[in-house]
């Protein structure tokens, strides 16, 4: 019998919701000078490059080997030319110039820098950047007025932009579920997000809270907050009301009900012991973490808790799929067919997937 030495040969489904990408990532060289050129179009709100590069990126991160020829991606979905050239580029000379001129870029760097700001976004940055203003010295010195987020975000800039570990997530989940348990016995909280997908780190901590007994979760996050505040547990909350308005026959509830679906963005302090010595004892240090909770009625449960358990790119590929492939839209609030004209019900994750015809993925295989 002969052998003979083939490339391996790589496949994949194009849409990231049918791939099951794990936290094993083979080509991370590959995967982070996509994500910096994602990064760059973004920051520069060009959504439909940001998204080229973060689904080429995508591809990539679910491969079970790293790649070592460019041969062995023929066939393979979302590979468009330019992200095809920057990985030709890396396999041949060991980094993509591109990504790295574009990470030592002043544009890049500064836009960063502000971004990191809890309360900017790309078009804020953008603005403060060609008025000149390129550090967190400048926007302090520019005299421009902030607003309650942004001042928070530059009051605790760095701790904000440290990781959070799971530690971290693990005690701020104890505070919240005695908050929740304080002002609402019974109700139920989940860890979402990037920490429900396995990570070890996350930029926050997400959180969705529901009641088994379907409007008893009503004014539960003004309770929550105030509770949080009374007890010195937070630095700063923002809640808003969800827009997001439906007909009347949607799932669970009336139109006028739907502004109940709430949303806080906060920062919490956490005070952490940290060791200072055998005599002294330990000594109390606190630092700042980014939480978002959200409350979701339990008819709108587990739309909520796909949606929020990201990654953001299977997300948007779920709602892609929904939308092209079955005619149904998908939110975190609900899915409707627009072929049967009518709301699909569904009390679980495993229900969604099968309204959209898709294999189920676990959270520990989104993080495409
Ligand atoms: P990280 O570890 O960096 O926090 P993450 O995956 O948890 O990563 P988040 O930005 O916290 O990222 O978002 C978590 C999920 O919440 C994402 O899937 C995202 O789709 C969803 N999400 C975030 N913001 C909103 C929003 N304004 N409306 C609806 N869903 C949102
Ligand atoms: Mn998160
Ligand atoms: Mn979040």
């Amino acid at each position: 019998e002969k052998y003979f030495l083939l490339p391996v040969l790589f496949s994949a489904p194009s849409y990231a919701c049918k791939r099951r990408t794990t936290l094993k990532n083979h080509n991370t060289l590959l995967t982070e000078a996509l994500s910096i050129l994602a990064e760059s179009a973004e920051l520069n709100e060009d959504e439909g490059r940001g998204v080229a590069f973060r689904r080429a990126a995508a591809v990539l991160k679910c491969l079970p080997k790293a790649v070592s020829s460019m041969e062995q991606l023929r066939g393979l979905p979302c590979l468009g030319d330019h992200s095809m050239r920057v990985i030709k580029d890396i396999l041949e000379n060991g980094a993509s110039s591109e990504a790295e001129s574009t990470k030592q870029s002043e544009r890049f760097k500064a836009l960063k820098v502000l971004t990191g700001i809890f309360g900017v976004g790309a078009k804020t940055a953008d603005r403060w950047f060609r008025e000149g203003i390129h550090s967190l010295s400048q926007l302090q010195e520019s005299g421009h007025t902030l607003n309650q987020a942004q001042q928070a975000g530059l009051q605790f800039y760095d701790d904000i932009n440290l990781p959070v570990s799971k530690t971290e997530a693990d005690a701020i989940s104890e505070i919240v579920e005695k908050a929740v348990h304080a002002v609402l016995p019974g109700a139920e909280i989940t860890l979402t997000g990037g920490f429900r997908r396995g990570k070890l780190t996350g930029h926050d901590v997400d959180f969705l809270i529901t009641h088994p007994e379907e409007g008893k979760e009503e004014g539960l996050m003004p309770k929550v907050v105030s509770w949080l505040e009374s007890q010195g547990f937070l630095l700063y909350q923002k809640t808003t009301r969800n827009s997001y308005l439906e007909s009347k026959d949607g799932p669970g509830r009336p139109a006028s009900n739907m502004d109940r679906f709430e949303r806080c963005l906060s920062i919490f302090k956490l005070t952490k012991d940290r060791c200072v010595g055998q005599k002294q004892g330990t000594k109390q240090s606190a630092t700042a973490v980014r939480v978002d909770l959200v409350v979701s009625p339990v008819s709108q449960f587990a739309f909520a808790l796909l949606g929020w358990t990201g990654s953001k790119l299977f997300e948007r590929e779920l709602r892609r799929w929904a939308g092209h492939e079955k005619a149904m839209s998908l939110s975190s609030h609900a899915l409707y067919d627009n072929k049967q004209s009518r709301y699909l019900r569904a009390s679980s994750e495993e229900e969604i997937f099968a309204h959209l015809g898709l294999e189920y993925i676990p959270p520990t295989e989104r993080n495409a």
